[in-house]
């Protein structure tokens, strides 16, 4: 068959691109080449709706194996009971949740998303805004943090169905205990999302939503540096609390909700391909190099907030716990959308975001939003933020200047060079 230049001459620019630039995109990382391996797999041509040893497809015996393995990897990783890998996305595995455990119509809470939580969190132009009646909280205006007992308000106020834990552009470890709390006061069930996070929360770096959260869900692609995917866990399992049997008259467990609500409720056939990537993800986050890997991470970021805190940069909340940062750039007279544009044209990756209270639309924006995972996967380190940072600000500082930016570019350039994408 004739190669398909188009495409793969457009892969191999890509390639390039991501080779020679600063990847600062909080939700980005770069996957192993085993990680790549498996998804670029055989496994991809074979079908397999249902669950391993309950398939609607023959010649499953294969990866019956592949997603047991993943499976099994995902709860060591997490210490949880239960792992659905299946879902295809973090957006997926959100949208099977709400299905396993809400009506139409029922109340979520949410962090807003104006504040830095999802789109799956009730955003109005979401599935999760327009089927579910959704309500929000935010952060302190002064602090930037979350107020525990302003969500404890509006949960009591609201009486949500389900409260979501998460976010998109939150710096701050979040009190997952606390958030417990709140549910119960009001009868809830408790969602952590955790997709950002989750390679810091598996080593544990950073808190435990697993014994205190009812469901949580997470990307495999962030922190957890896996292929592009979703993944629903459970500390433990427990009957469904909306009456619904079984054929002997027993209730459903909470867990056989949840696959129904992944396949067929929400799905079709599982990827195996990127389920098997997945493993081969897990795998990798279960030993001590990625646990190294990931306090690099948390350490790169907190070099990274301090040296942009030097140069009088408005953080939100003032730091980071964990592998990014939100940044009001309205004291740099800047905004996100022009920002992202000018650091582009350098070479240097990120994305315009909201910060909490903004006065700009969500297309202009007075944020930008950095994260560490993927430059710590090509290899740098605490010392090489500050070089990190006086690039940037040289950009934020001179956004129309062409002599700038091409002189960024050169050092953004050499600063990558000779850095695989996975060191
Ligand atoms: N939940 C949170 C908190 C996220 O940040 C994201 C992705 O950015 C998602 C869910 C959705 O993930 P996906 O883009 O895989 O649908």
């Amino acid at each position: 068959m004739r190669r398909d230049t188009e495409i793969f001459e457009l892969i191999e620019q890509e390639k390039e691109r991501q080779i020679n630039g600063l990847e600062l995109i909080a939700s980005e990382n770069f996957t192993s080449p085993q990680v790549m391996e498996a998804s670029g797999s055989v496994l991809t041509n074979k079908y397999a709706e249902g669950y391993p040893g309950k398939r609607y497809y023959g010649g499953c015996q294969v990866v019956d194996q592949v997603e047991n393995l993943a499976r099994d990897r995902a709860k060591a990783l997490f210490g949880a009971v239960y792992a659905n890998v299946q879902p295809h996305s973090g957006s997926q595995a959100n949208a099977a949740v709400y299905q396993a455990c809400l009506k139409p119509g029922d109340t979520i809470l949410g962090f807003d998303l104006a504040h830095g939580g999802h789109l799956t969190h009730g955003s109005p132009v979401n599935f999760s805004g327009k089927l579910y009646r959704p309500v929000f909280y935010g952060v302190d205006k002064e602090t930037g943090r979350l107020d525990y007992d302003e969500i404890a308000r509006i949960a009591s106020e609201e009486k949500p169905n389900l409260i979501i834990a998460g976010a998109s552009a939150y710096s701050r470890d979040m009190d997952f205990a606390r958030f417990r709390e709140i549910a119960d006061s009001v009868g809830a069930l408790l969602l952590a999302d955790v997709s950002h996070p989750s390679g810091l929360i598996a080593k544990g770096i950073l808190n435990d939503p697993i014994p205190h959260c009812h469901f949580v869900t997470t990307t495999t692609h962030k922190t957890l540096r896996g292929p592009r995917g979703g993944m629903i866990l459970m500390g433990e399992d427990f009957e469904n609390p909306f009456g619904i049997k079984l054929k002997n008259g027993n209730l459903r467990s909470m867990s056989s909700l949840i696959d129904l609500a992944v396949f067929p409720g929400n799905q079709g056939g599982p990827l195996e391909h990127i389920i098997a990537a997945k493993a081969v993800a897990f795998g990798e986050a279960l030993t001590d190099e990625f646990l190294h890997y990931i306090i690099q991470v948390q350490k790169n970021a907190k070099a990274m907030a301090a040296a942009f805190v030097a140069r009088d940069y408005q953080l939100i909340s003032g730091g980071t716990d964990n592998h990014m940062m939100l940044i009001d750039l309205r004291n740099k007279n800047i905004t996100g959308k022009d920002a992202e544009k000018a650091l582009e044209a350098a070479d240097i990756t990120a994305n315009k975001n909201m910060v909490p209270f903004d006065t700009q639309s969500p297309f202009v924006t007075s944020g930008i939003r950095f994260g560490t995972a993927a430059i710590t996967t090509r290899g740098l380190k605490e010392a090489d933020m500050e070089t990190v940072v006086e690039l940037i600000d040289q950009i934020i500082q001179n956004p129309d200047s062409e002599a700038v930016s091409a002189s960024v570019r050169k050092a953004v350039n050499a600063l990558m060079q000779d850095r695989p994408l996975f060191a």
